[in-house]
């Protein structure tokens, strides 16, 4: 699960980082009133869509009164950005944080990510942080500092300070710089983060460290872990419904009830086809890839599932390429474990490994309606549908 810099800045916080003043607004009223409650005497207007390079795209906005914070606002909310992160399609603005804007000396780049396959976590450090922090790299590789960290282990002080050297930090800046890293540890261990990115990590006056950005991604397998996870995803959901189609599905989101979640694109189209035939509304279609894994079938099934409109799920699948029935139904079951899928089920298997799969929800208790036939589908959606 991706979350929003303000979400993140939100979770960050007890962590002992450092953040300009900020607020959340969904309204450019509500952004001119909070100005009163934020420090400074210039802020920037940040969009909060889930995709980066915002600065150089329009979605950063700098404004020096409660006027132009509101103008600004209303400017943002309901606009689309298209970034290079966001698709063609770009992703629409409905929420923006406004925060103090502060003195930049200069940008750093610094993230935590962990290697799955290493079972280590990686620091990357650079001292060409901020907005192009890609190009910047592409010209220059070795401006980036890797360092393996153990994951149960507090990172070595010693290290960390030849890496604040290396950022050409002084002064009080290096035990600022030292303890960044620390902390950031600390929190990608405590929150079950994948990622936590600081971009800019940037040295502002009175020459301390101030976290200007943040990218998180949440270990979905931990989200059960922490309490606060079920607001944010419960949230992000009701506004991004691209939400957890970004992580690269094909989503289309559609007008009717039906929610589909169906392996390959051409069997997308000639469900639908057959739906409408018979006079049966698709809510959206999920195009499952041809190599999917238990946890992607399991997003996808949520990102289906997530539009306020699906009254019944129709899964229709062909355990063909490398995605065999059997994973398809452990998605199922994943989900059906964490959040007990409350609409009628309907689950039409073909191919490799159908029988396992339809054994593996019947012995996990998942209450799907099985069909033989596409035609049989039809009849038990048409039996089902409420509208
Ligand atoms: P993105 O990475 O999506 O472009 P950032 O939040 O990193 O968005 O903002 C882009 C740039 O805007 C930053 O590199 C920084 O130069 C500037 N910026 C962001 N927040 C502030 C702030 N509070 N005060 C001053 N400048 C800021
Ligand atoms: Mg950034």
């Amino acid at each position: 699960m991706f979350v929003h810099e303000y979400q993140a800045k939100k979770l960050l916080k007890r962590f002992g980082f450092y953040f300009p003043d900020g607020e959340v607004a969904h309204s450019a009223g509500e952004a001119r009133a909070l100005i009163d409650r934020l420090s400074g005497d210039e802020w920037v207007v940040k969009a909060q869509i889930l995709a980066g390079d915002r600065g150089r795209f329009g979605g950063i906005r700098k404004a020096d009164s409660a006027s132009d914070v509101e103008k600004e606002t209303r400017n943002l909310l309901g606009s689309t950005l298209v970034t290079p992160q966001t698709g063609a399609d770009g992703i629409k603005v409905n929420t923006v944080y406004i925060e103090q804007a502060v003195k930049i000396e200069c940008e750093l780049y610094l993230a935590i990510l962990l290697d799955r396959y290493q079972r280590e976590l990686v620091l990357l450090a650079s001292q060409r942080g901020g907005t192009g922090i890609e190009t910047a790299l592409e010209d220059a590789p070795d401006t980036l500092h890797r360092l393996t960290l153990s994951v149960d282990e507090a990172p070595d002080e010693a290290v960390l300070l030849g890496l604040a050297d290396k950022m050409g930090l002084s002064g009080e800046l290096v035990n600022d710089y030292v303890d960044t890293c620390s902390n950031l540890h600390r929190a990608v261990n405590e929150l079950d983060a994948l990622s936590i990115e600081l971009n800019p990590l940037a040295v502002v006056e009175d020459n301390r460290l101030a976290t200007l950005d943040v990218k998180m991604e949440i270990d979905d397998n931990a989200l059960f872990r922490h309490d606060e996870y079920s607001e944010i995803r419960e949230r992000n959901r009701l506004h991004d419904r691209k939400f957890r189609a970004q992580s690269g599905f094909n989503y289309v989101q559609l007008e009717g009830n039906i929610g589909l979640l169906v392996g390959g694109a051409g069997l997308a189209l000639a469900t639908m086809d057959l739906l409408k035939l018979h006079q049966l509304e698709p809510a959206n279609f999920l195009d499952l890839p041809p190599i999917a894994t238990r946890q992607d079938v399991a997003n996808a099934c949520q990102t289906v599932l997530q539009g306020a409109s699906v009254d019944a799920l129709f899964v229709n699948a062909v355990g063909g390429g490398l995605t065999h029935c059997d994973t398809i139904a452990e998605g199922l079951i994943t989900v059906h474990m964490q959040e007990k899928i409350r609409c009628p089920i309907v689950v039409r298997f073909a191919g490799t490994k159908r029988e396992h799969g339809l054994t593996l929800l019947k012995n996990y208790r998942v209450p799907i309606e099985h069909a033989e036939t596409m035609d049989e589908a039809i009849d038990i959606l048409r039996r089902k549908n409420r509208r």
